[in-house]
């Protein structure tokens, strides 16, 4: 079959089934071919590779995955969208088609079954309204992992890739950041999706750490701790994390903490990297134990 990835193609396939865009899943589709090879590139794609795609939409970037990977399962929500792509795949032995929500779906069961639990590689055009819950369940689950390429808003992709100091530095940055080393790819504007969405995007590249850092209740102390400190974003640490009922610290407790990693008591969070936040937990926990 032709590629999709164009006007033309793309309007004759959704005239043939006569489909109506739904707002409420983030449908903006693929229709620039020299964009989709660049995600297709990013990705790193070998032949013994299996990718997971979330959101195939009617499938336009599905066939440079399933022409490259050994295998793609791909994940939609849309029933509306499942003939569709019964049509425009059918000729690729090497995909599955899950109607499911992502956030839903049991995705260490997929990778365990499609894949003998060996890491596998995301690669989406994902849909904005949810791509935080999505990036995040997707490294909090642990699933065996080798990357994610993504289209994000361009502000998502910011705050992915932001420094401390910068006003896109946060918790999001602090999750991707410790979990995988993010690699913006480009940019991409709004003329090459159909329909148009209001914001500019970006694709980026997410590559796992190989071993995780920490112990998983380490790990949940300090998403706790970063989590406060970016709540209470214009607090001092030593106000915004006592009384947290999750960290079991009190006031006095940060101060000391403090005072032990040669840190003034009007420190704030924003200021911190990944590891004096790690630092900052480690000490926390043995006030607390
Ligand atoms: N991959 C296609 C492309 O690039 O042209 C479509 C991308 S579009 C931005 C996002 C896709 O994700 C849509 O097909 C939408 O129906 C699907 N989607 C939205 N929410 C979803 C969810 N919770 N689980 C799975 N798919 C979802």
């Amino acid at each position: 079959m032709e590629s999709l990835g164009n006007v033309k193609n793309t309007i004759e396939i959704l005239q043939k089934y006569n489909f109506n865009f739904q707002k409420k899943f983030g449908q903006n589709f693929l229709i620039d071919k020299n964009i989709l090879e660049k995600i297709v590139d990013a990705a790193q794609i070998e032949d013994s590779d299996c990718i997971l795609e979330i959101g195939p939409g009617i499938g336009t970037m599905t066939q440079y995955l399933a022409s490259q990977a050994r295998s793609v399962i791909a994940v939609e929500i849309d029933k509306n969208l499942i003939p569709i792509l019964q049509d425009t795949l059918s000729s690729y032995n090497n995909v599955k088609v899950l109607n499911e929500d992502i956030l839903k779906v049991d995705i260490n069961r997929i990778v365990e079954e499609e894949n003998a639990g060996r890491p596998i590689k995301i690669v989406a055009n994902l849909p904005y309204y949810i791509t935080t819950p999505i990036i995040m369940q997707l490294f909090e689950s642990h699933i065996a992992l080798k990357s994610i390429t993504v289209m994000v808003q361009k502000e998502v992709a910011d705050r992915m890739q932001a420094s401390p100091g910068s006003k896109d530095y946060g918790a999001l940055s602090l999750a991707v950041q410790y979990y995988s080393e993010p690699e913006i790819i480009t940019k991409v504007p709004a003329s090459c999706f159909m329909p148009r969405p209001n914001v500019d995007s970006t694709v980026i590249r997410l590559t796992s750490h190989e071993n995780p850092r920490l112990e998983a209740e380490e790990e949940a102390y300090l998403f706790a701790l970063i989590r406060a400190s970016f709540n209470q974003r214009r607090k001092t640490l030593v106000n915004g994390l006592a009384n947290v009922s999750e960290l079991g610290v009190s006031k006095d407790d940060v101060k000391t903490v403090l005072g032990k990693m040669g840190l003034p008591e009007t420190v704030r969070g924003e200021t911190f990297e990944l590891e004096r936040f790690i630092e900052l937990s480690e000490y926390l926990r043995e006030m607390k134990e």
